[in-house]
């Protein structure tokens, strides 16, 4: 029998997805992904979900919902560090707990602990786990493991070639020549926040494919090298241990210092703890460099037409400043 494992499409998904699909193909398990983000899952999202948690987090719940009676288990880890002393937001680490007390007739749930704080060789343990549902052949499991890491290895390697995340998560397990896949374009926009705020097209209201479609070249924290990231984040005064709030910090240091886009956009979600502080930072920063800025902030309220006149002003904006100005900083 062939067992059927969910994957919902939210939060870390836009991280690890292409990890995780190709370790349970490799162990025969087919992934059942859940819809895209739309209203009706928005809404059972909500409606199942408890008034204080943030947009993603809502959405999450909607789709488990949406997953709950297709498959034969859930996937939803205990994700709570991928770095060495560093760690996720409290609501991601406590996310199969928080679930679980909301959600009625789930499947059963795969919620193993990932916890790489102290040691990187955790990671072994939390996959022999995931992997003994499904056989007990350690050996298969981390067989299944390899190959999934150099998948996963080729998607990343994809995003630092300027290859950007929704368009990489749609080829990378196809033999395409990746450098074909970046565009040329008149303008760079950097696109910060969470990778599940910014590729979730219905959650940022399309707006990497809005900038797109106005000719604009898209960048995003995930197409900046770790290297880069890192000696970037280092210039805080004090070390970040968000490892998600880190790369959002370094990347766009990097875009500002180094000149390397016309302007900024974060994406952040009301409510949200880490980003009143991660926006401030990315903020000052543009204001300390003359960088355009500006803050989307998104609620289950927020409407696609206010978003698109933020948008298109801000746009119009830059392009008027670059004609009229000679980049002189409009911050005075
Ligand atoms: S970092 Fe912010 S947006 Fe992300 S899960 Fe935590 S509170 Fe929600």
């Amino acid at each position: 029998m062939t067992y059927k494992v969910g994957i919902p499409r939210g939060l870390l998904f836009y991280e690890y997805y292409p990890l995780w699909k190709e370790f349970f193909n490799e162990l025969e398990v087919e992934v059942v992904l859940s819809n895209k983000t739309n209203k009706e899952i928005l809404n059972k999202g909500v409606s199942s979900s408890v008034d204080e948690l943030c947009l993603p987090v809502k959405a999450y719940h909607g789709h488990v919902e949406d997953l709950k009676n297709k498959v034969d288990y859930i996937f939803i880890p205990k994700i709570m560090s991928v770095q060495k002393r560093e760690y996720t937001c409290p609501k991601i680490l406590g996310l199969p707990e928080v679930v679980k007390n909301s959600i009625k007739e789930l499947p059963n749930m795969i919620d193993v602990h990932i916890n790489l704080s102290k040691n990187n060789f955790n990671i072994v343990n939390s996959v022999l786990e995931v992997g003994k549902y499904f056989t007990s052949n350690p050996y298969k499991i981390m067989r299944a493991y390899n190959k999934a890491i150099n998948k996963y290895k080729k998607y990343n390697e994809m995003l630092v070639n300027g290859v950007n995340p929704i368009r990489a998560l749609e080829n990378y397990d196809k033999n395409v020549d990746f450098k074909k896949l970046k565009e040329k374009r008149d303008l760079n926009i950097m696109v910060v926040g969470h990778s599940y705020n910014i590729y979730d097209d219905y959650i940022s209201m399309n707006t990497i494919r809005q900038l797109e479609d106005q000719n604009i070249n898209v960048i995003t924290p995930e197409m900046i090298s770790l290297e880069k990231v890192n000696y970037y984040s280092k210039k805080l005064p004090k070390r970040m241990f968000w490892t998600f709030g880190r790369r959002i910090v370094g990347a766009a240091f990097n875009a500002i210092e180094e000149n390397l886009v016309d302007g900024i956009i974060y994406i952040s979600s009301f409510g949200c703890g880490l980003d009143s502080i991660l926006v401030e930072i990315v903020q000052r920063e543009s204001r300390r460099f003359g960088m355009p800025f500006t803050l989307l902030t998104i609620d289950e309220h927020s409407g696609q037409a206010g978003v698109n006149t933020r948008i298109e002003a801000f746009v119009d904006m830059i392009k008027w400043r670059e004609r009229n100005e000679d980049n002189f900083s409009t911050h005075g």
